[in-house]
């Protein structure tokens, strides 16, 4: 028997420090220490030994066994350490390395800016309403003082959504004026209860059959405004004009007013704002220094005396803001169906 103790147990500490679960050392112990196993494999060879080296054999086998035992008994309390550090740490964590960023969503510009609009105009004491877009043609047009054959109508080429034409998807967010005027405005006064000046704006989508181009979309937003009071005059819109403008382009903006025809107003204007990104004309003016931003005026007394409000007493003014014309100007996009065509490349720039 020349084999050394270190020479025994070499493949068996191997075995051990490769150990990874406590049922490795399970198997390790069961394979080396019972029946069969390499002490027992020693032990059994004894009897056939000359006598000179029994001794020194058995004496090798109770070293090996001793080794073995405390060999496992060290491996178990490092993986039981490990273990505890591992759910410390989180299984796999590893500090060092760079973070996996979660994808993340953004608003949509035409979002954004609505709701910064919203605040703007919640904080000047607006209510913001919401309307349907199928719309009754009456509350679309008949009752903003279009009726069936005015040639406004050609101007806005409409989506109809039955034969008799009774509903249409709604044109503009006009009809929103209708709405707050007969729903809000009407009964607050009869009821006696009317604190003027009453003032709401209805964002929303609008529908025209438009061949698209870039400055033309089937599908766009705007923000329709309203105020109802007494005595109200083109200078009140004006004043709501600029702080607007100022909300949107974050300083002073010079505006301007044109005549312009809208039947629901009366007189209606077209109002034009500074460019915000020149001084002596660019693409997004065309040279002009001016851009047309959105038609308003002041209430027609038709509207008002077709909604139930007596034009006599009360009188109003409206605006008609291009919410994706203003998201254009805003952002400098130059084409207007990028807005909803759910393109990514696109929408990953806000
Ligand atoms: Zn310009």
């Amino acid at each position: 028997m020349t084999e050394t103790l270190e020479s025994l147990f070499e493949p068996i500490r191997l075995r051990i420090a490769a150990a990874e679960s406590d049922d490795d050392l399970r198997r390790i112990e069961r394979e080396t220490l019972d029946k069969g196993g390499a002490v027992a494999a020693l032990l059994a060879g004894i009897p056939t030994l000359p006598p000179t080296e029994r001794p020194l054999t058995g004496k090798r086998a109770n070293e090996l066994k001793g080794a073995i035992q405390a060999g496992l008994a060290e491996a178990k309390e490092r993986l039981a350490l490990r273990a505890v550090e591992r759910e410390r740490l989180g299984e796999g964590f590893d500090a060092t390395l760079p973070g996996a960023r979660p994808t993340r969503g953004g608003l949509h510009p035409l979002v954004a800016v609505t709701r910064e609009l919203e605040d703007l105009f919640t904080s000047m004491g607006y209510v913001v309403l919401d309307g349907p877009e199928i719309e009754s043609d009456e509350n679309n047009f008949q009752l903003l003082n279009i009726p069936p054959d005015h040639p406004a109508r050609d101007a806005q080429d409409t989506f109809r959504c039955d034969a008799d034409g009774k509903f249409v998807l709604r044109t503009h967010t006009s009809p929103g004026q209708v709405r707050a005027l007969k729903e809000r405005v009407v009964p607050a006064i009869r009821a006696g209860t009317f604190a003027p000046p009453f003032r709401a704006i209805v964002p929303g989508k609008v529908f025209r059959q438009e061949t698209t181009d870039a400055s033309h979309e089937h599908t766009f937003h705007q923000m329709e405004g309203l105020v109802v009071g007494k005595d109200i005059s083109v200078g009140h819109l004006i004043g709501a004009m600029k702080t607007l403008l100022r909300g949107v382009f974050g300083r002073e903006i010079e505006v301007r007013l044109r005549p312009g025809y809208f039947p629901f107003v009366e007189p209606g204007f077209e109002l034009d704002a500074r460019c915000p990104f020149c001084k002596e004309g660019c693409s997004v003016c065309k040279r002009s220094t001016w851009i047309e931003l959105l038609p308003c005026g002041l209430v027609h007394p038709n509207v008002l005396r077709n909604c139930g409000v007596d034009p006599e007493v009360w009188s109003g003014f409206a605006f008609g803001l291009g919410l994706s014309r203003l998201v254009m100007l805003r952002y400098g996009i130059d084409d207007v169906r990028l807005l909803l065509s759910g393109d990514l490349r696109f929408l990953e720039q806000f």
